[in-house]
């Protein structure tokens, strides 16, 4: 059932097999979704992977969603494309992903259930999120404590990310530095 049209804001990474071209591909995707229009994208940034730091540094964007699916719908779909390039659930937590994709916001709307908490748990504490949020989103509230997307990216001042300046397969030298990474990404992976 669809739900009144919501906002929603949704986190894109890649580090796998050629990531801009992933997140291209599935943002072609959110755009095609039913009851759905994709009305925002933010630039691209890279930033160094979390957890792992052995694997290649991830691509990230953010996409405004204007839609009437309903939550766990929504998140649904968001698993499909996930799969559909070439995600395998149940991999090591934090390591390589041809593309990760996270249901950020949905409005004003709170939930925590085993498969989907909004707003995400960890957005206030990823910059590579922030940043792009920031993009499409510079006044919207994140919990805890509501505080702006824009407040919340100041603190993290010391997770680097860097803008991507020539969305091509490869990092310049100056992309690399400026995320904190030397890192290239293998042409594997894949669906
Ligand atoms: P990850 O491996 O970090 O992409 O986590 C995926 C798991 O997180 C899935 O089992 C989802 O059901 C769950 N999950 C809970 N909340 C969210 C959310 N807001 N966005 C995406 N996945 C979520």
């Amino acid at each position: 059932m669809n739900h009144r049209p919501a906002r929603a804001y949704i986190g894109l990474g890649s580090n796998r097999g050629d990531p801009v071209a992933q997140l291209r591909r599935a943002l072609a995707a959110l755009g095609g979704l039913p009851a759905s229009r994709l009305q925002a994208v933010s630039p691209f940034y890279v930033s160094a992977p979390m957890g792992r730091r052995n694997q290649s540094p991830f691509i990230n964007a953010v996409a405004a969603l204007d839609t009437a699916l309903a939550p766990m719908s929504l998140l649904r779909a968001l698993q499909r494309i996930e799969a559909a390039q070439g995600r395998r659930r149940g991999r090591r937590r934090w390591g390589p992903r041809p593309l990760d994709l996270d249901l950020l916001l949905y409005g004003a709307r709170r939930m925590r259930t085993a498969r989907l908490q909004v707003p995400h748990p960890r957005l206030s504490q990823r910059a590579f999120v922030l940043r792009p949020l920031c993009d499409v989103a510079p006044g919207v509230r994140v919990p805890p404590r509501q505080r702006r997307a824009r407040a919340w990216l100041r603190r993290l001042g010391s997770q680097r990310v860097a803008a991507l300046a020539a969305p091509t397969g490869t990092l310049t030298a100056l992309e690399s530095a400026a995320a904190g990474t030397s890192a290239q990404w293998p042409q594997s992976a894949g669906p």
